[in-house]
């Protein structure tokens, strides 16, 4: 068991009384900050931190970054090109940054954490202030008293993978939220950077994740989502404790009304997970279990620890203890060394399982993963086809899979809405994660309705509101 480490209390409390000083100088000059995210929810999350300590810090939210006194942009290091396509954005900013001297720019996210990455940043772009990485969030005060003071800084703390509990979080949205339980990643998938970039797994303590639910859930937030690289493997460096008895342990939370979870790992969704699943009222009957490929040759390079018939068995049993549970997935095609027969066996599995939806990727290499070292890598034109392939299969499963809705009631939580020219269509999901479309009024916007689905379109399902 890897020994944790917390941020220790007085380092926070130094932390916050840097914040209660700067709040004096910039809360009277009324600046703002503007914060752009890239990447996944883990990033979002951060950013709620980051937005969080700006406000305890004083600043208001900018509508757009052309308004802002401080921008940052919270970078990704997971796709293809990420790093080319943030040199261009910073380079933009250029300009901004002449009409406004006193503008300050930061970079923060994985993608600092890359080596050389930070220190390459601050020489190239003069106009850039502040570089850091998502382990050292919680010395944004004091980054930026330094940077107030005149300085240029870039902080990694390339070794410091100590959790810091109780920070200040600003999200947006009123209803639903994300709730960290790891942080970090012991997989090692040869393809991923994660564990390089976001460090070890380490788990939150369960008293402090339910502790935090149970402050958004009284402040009216009725969905959470637990947000972790494997969450089925919480509590594996705690003393006790296992992802199934924190879903229990939060499934009575007062006010709670959707317990969600992503992402899974299908190595270590066990029969307990399925259990809570099954025995719980409030975990929803959804998985995102990603399967990457349904060969095993495959599945062995990539070091998955899983086989396509074990993926299988923990859809068969999930499907046989919660019958109407819904899929989503991650595949991934064109793999070092994946021949067109193991191609179609991930054809035959997307066929076997019937995913509600794919999030589908032709591979590509990323620096410092071992994945990105192997010979017969496939040619582009290959995987191209092989992705087209695979998404032309998935559109037809996810038609399948919406007809079966046509005449089916359930309750949605209405997350958004589309001005469609005549009319308005407010969209939001099922608690198993079907998103349906149906006309109505925006005030519904964040509130519970009754929803019967009428069509399914190639994909999305359309409905009406049921009254009463
Ligand atoms: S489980 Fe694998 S793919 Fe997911 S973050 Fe960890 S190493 Fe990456």
């Amino acid at each position: 068991m890897s020994e944790r480490k917390f941020v220790p209390q007085a380092e926070l409390d130094r932390q916050f009384s840097i914040c209660d000083q700067l709040k004096k100088e910039i809360e009277p000059r009324g600046l703002t900050f503007y914060v752009e995210t890239f990447g996944c929810q883990m990033n979002v999350r951060d950013s709620e931190t980051i937005k969080g300590i700006l406000t305890n810090i004083g600043y208001g939210e900018a509508p757009d970054k052309e308004h802002a006194d401080l921008i940052l942009y919270n970078t990704c290091c997971v796709r293809e090109h990420a790093e080319k396509r943030l040199m261009g954005n910073i380079g933009a900013l250029k300009e901004l940054k002449e009409a406004n001297p006193g503008l300050i720019i930061g970079v923060c996210g994985c993608m600092m954490q890359q080596e050389g990455v930070a220190k390459k940043l601050l020489r190239r772009f003069p106009h850039v202030n502040l570089v850091f990485g998502t382990h050292v969030l919680h010395r944004l005060p004091e980054m930026l008293a330094h940077v107030f003071a005149g300085d240029r800084l870039a902080m990694t703390g390339e070794e410091d993978f100590a959790i810091a509990e109780g920070l200040p979080q600003l999200r947006d949205n009123p209803r639903s939220a994300f709730v960290n339980i790891t942080f970090g990643c012991n997989n090692f998938c040869t393809y991923c950077i994660v564990p390089y970039v976001r460090g070890r797994e380490r788990s939150r303590d369960p008293e402090a994740i339910r502790a935090e639910v149970a402050a958004l859930c009284a402040s009216g937030v009725t969905e959470i989502t637990l947000l972790g690289q494997n969450v089925n493997s919480y509590a594996n460096d705690l003393e006790s404790g296992s992802f199934a008895e924190l879903l229990s342990l939060l499934n009575d939370v007062p006010g709670l009304k959707r317990l969600r979870f992503m992402s899974s790992h299908p190595k270590d969704l066990n029969d307990d997970v399925i259990r809570a699943i099954r025995e719980t009222d409030k975990v929803c009957h959804h998985v995102h279990l990603p399967v990457q490929s349904g060969s095993n040759a495959i599945l062995r390079r990539m070091n998955r620890r899983y086989t396509r018939e074990q993926y299988l068995e923990i859809i068969r049993k999930l499907r046989e203890a919660v019958p109407d549970i819904e899929f989503t997935t991650d595949i991934i095609v064109g793999f070092p060394g994946e021949t067109e027969e193991m191609f179609h066996e991930t054809l035959s599995l997307v066929e076997e399982v019937g995913f509600a939806a794919a999030f589908t990727f032709a591979y590509s290499p990323r620096n410092g993963t071992p994945a990105a070292r192997m010979e017969d890598q496939i040619p582009e034109d290959s995987k191209k086809r092989r992705l087209y392939e695979l998404n032309d299969l998935q559109a037809q499963k996810t038609v399948e899979n919406n007809q079966k809705y046509i005449g089916y009631t359930g309750e949605l939580l209405v997350e958004g809405c589309d001005d469609r020219g005549t009319e308005t269509m407010l969209y939001g999901k099922y608690q198993n994660f079907k998103m349906v479309y149906f006309p109505g009024d925006p005030s519904l916007l964040n509130r519970y309705v009754n929803v019967r689905v009428l069509r399914a379109e190639r994909n999305s399902l359309i409905g009406e509101q049921i009254h009463g």
